[in-house]
């Protein structure tokens, strides 16, 4: 099955993550060097993996690794499988990974990684050998203090024990905390699995008490059913949201009285789309994001809420699960509708927050029960949440323009107390 490209365009995504950074060191009078300085990744890696497929002959594949910025501490940042994905995407990728771990004030930097090919054509003995392939060519440049891998679209907690048991090969020890979103079973943490989601949906959570408006019977629409966009859904229902629209790579499904979003992941599950779910109307993607919601959760692509969408657009709170899906002119008809964005780097950051207590726990030998490392992600977020609200307040800006603010300035005080060398 065929993958859509995304509406964003690899340089069109880096534009956009430029111009916000660009924006933001004015805003905060750090001094324009600092734009000129973070304008580049550190280290950007093309390798080529050659990998044998199932009727015997070889195709070659391409893989990304970007280090963007390690100011703040080790490279952190996910894998993405996707047709599409390019040095450009990866590129702006790894910098919003570096803005994310500094609005929550993990210690980390920003990386990203991506391998072109499309996951749905692969079965799992390719998979495994693109991600050993792939480790391979990257290992000289991760490691537990240089850049640790984590999932992003396409790649899950198997992928990520190929990468851990590959690069351990290659060192010779085991090295569990090379990596993050690992199975439970190799030193993944609990939790991990549901962070992205239930972040992106305390988000929302935290935008409707802004807004003053109450948690029972709001309506959702969820944009993407992976990972993210299904444990979103899964927390907002048990919190007693309406969720009355879900889509995936296949198609959307919408039900005005809501969905049974525990039965709709197992519909999932077995079917492999969310369509043909029970009692649910199919619908187009653009009627999904133009529905009368009150909260949408864009999960599944960069730049599906853009020019041409934006306008239809009737939610009050957007809290973004996806890395960039939303461009910069259509950030301005919703902050001209006042609609409430919580920007993805605050709202998706629940995944590397756990990332970084896997890491942690790896660290240290120890085991945190789920509540523990849920609790403390919580914790974080809405801190994170009122950091950037108060930013708002003091630059006079729309939330992701404080989100950048914030993030920019801690990133450029780190850079600036290490100095140049050599
Ligand atoms: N890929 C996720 C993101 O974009 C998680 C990264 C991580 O856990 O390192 O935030």
């Amino acid at each position: 099955m065929p993958l859509q490209a995304p509406s964003l365009k690899g340089h069109e995504f880096l534009a956009e993550v430029l111009r916000r950074v660009k924006e933001s060191v004015e805003v905060t009078r750090v001094g324009d060097d600092y734009y000129e300085f973070l304008k580049y990744p550190k280290v950007q890696l093309t390798v080529s993996i050659p990998v044998k497929m199932r009727d015997g002959s070889v195709k070659t594949f391409v893989g990304y690794r970007v280090q963007h910025n390690n100011a703040r501490g080790p490279y952190k940042g996910g894998i993405r499988y996707y047709p599409t994905t390019d040095l450009d995407e990866v590129t702006a990728l790894a910098m919003l990974m570096t803005y994310k771990c500094a609005v929550v004030d993990l210690p980390y930097g920003g990386a990203k990684g991506g391998v072109q090919c499309n996951p749905k054509e692969l079965n799992r003995d390719e998979l495994e050998r693109i991600t050993r392939r792939y480790t391979y060519m990257i290992a000289d440049i991760i490691g537990p203090y240089k850049d640790i891998p984590a999932p992003d679209v396409y790649t899950d907690a198997q992928v990520m024990a190929w990468l851990m048991d590959t690069y351990s090969q290659i060192v010779g020890k085991l090295t569990p905390e090379v990596v993050t979103g690992k199975p439970v079973a190799l030193g993944g943490s609990e939790g991990r699995e549901e962070a992205t989601g239930l972040g992106v949906a305390i988000g929302a959570r935290e935008a409707v008490k802004a807004l003053n408006m109450g948690m029972k019977g709001i309506r959702v629409a969820v944009e993407g059913f992976g990972n993210v966009g299904s444990y979103a859904a899964l927390y907002l229902h048990s919190w007693g949201a309406k969720v009355v629209a879900v889509s995936d790579s296949k198609g959307a499904v919408y039900k005005p009285e809501g969905l049974n979003v525990p039965a709709l992941i197992e519909h999932k599950r077995r079917t492999g789309t969310v369509l043909g779910f029970d009692g649910a109307k199919a619908i187009t993607h653009e009627e999904l994001l133009h529905l009368d919601v009150e909260v949408l959760i864009p999960s599944a692509i960069e730049g599906t809420i853009n020019a041409k969408t934006v306008d239809g657009i009737k939610a009050k709170v957007i809290s973004e699960g996806a890395n960039g899906p939303t461009t910069s002119d259509a950030d301005g008809v919703l902050r001209e509708k006042g609609v409430f964005v919580v920007p993805d780097i605050l709202a998706n950051a629940g995944g590397v927050t756990v990332s970084y207590f896997e890491w942690v726990q790896n660290l240290k030998r120890e085991k945190w029960p789920k509540e523990e490392v849920l609790s403390r992600m919580e914790a974080k977020l809405v801190k994170a949440f009122q950091d950037v609200i108060g930013t708002a307040r003091k630059y006079e800006v729309d939330n992701r323009s404080a989100a950048f603010c914030l993030s920019v300035e801690r990133v450029c005080e780190a850079i600036r107390l290490l100095g140049i060398w050599p």
